[in-house]
């Protein structure tokens, strides 16, 4: 039987593998960067490039969209202040969703999904709400997982070391690197 289409946004290399492996069982997956959020740029262009190493090795399909950092910091104006895992991180998943459901829709996609649940930093549920809201918009289904589920993070982590891939230690946007160095400071006080 054909396996279905799945278009898997990939936030970064450390959190796809262990995804991929699991999705790739059961889909013909095709990875989506689109990650507007990620900042500064050479800490973008270090992601990127660290998920064409490991697409190349693994023979991995990727669509790499463009960056487009300046519309993510107009949507999330307003909400800088924000703490992770408020309101602007549902309207960062939704930007990042938005845009692979978008390239699923003309892609002929049958579903759409993220390894952003993978992470135990990040909550599942504020994931899942906005890929089900696409979901309905744009009538394709959305894969909600909790891929952090049944020790995945740890096992994903250990695949990444084993790789050789680095783990970043801040989420991604300026605000949440602001937030590390000031609890890294405060750690060393
Ligand atoms: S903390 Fe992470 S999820 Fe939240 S807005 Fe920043 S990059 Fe996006």
């Amino acid at each position: 039987m054909m396996k279905k289409k799945l278009l898997l946004h990939v936030c970064c290399a450390p959190c796809a593998v262990y995804v991929y492996q699991m999705l790739s069982r059961e889909y013909d997956v095709t990875c989506f960067f689109y990650n507007p959020n990620i900042h500064p740029a050479n800490e973008y262009r270090f992601r990127k490039k660290e998920l064409e190493r490991i697409a190349a090795r693994s023979h991995w399909e990727v669509i790499y969209a463009d960056y487009q950092m300046k519309e993510w910091f107009q949507l999330v104006k307003g909400h800088e202040k924000d703490p992770e895992r408020g309101e602007r991180c549902s309207i960062c998943f939704n930007i990042r969703l938005k845009k692979t459901f978008e390239y699923a829709k003309a892609g002929g996609f049958d579903i759409a999904a993220t390894t952003l649940s993978i992470s135990p930093y990040k909550v599942t549920r504020q994931i899942n709400a906005q890929g089900e809201e696409l979901s309905r918009r744009f009538g394709i289904r959305f894969l909600a997982e909790n891929f952090k589920k049944q020790n995945g993070y740890n096992i994903g982590r250990k695949m990444a070391q084993e790789m050789g891939i680095k783990h970043q230690d801040y989420c991604g946007c300026v605000y949440s690197q602001a937030e590390k160095k000031l609890k890294m400071r405060k750690k060393s006080d």
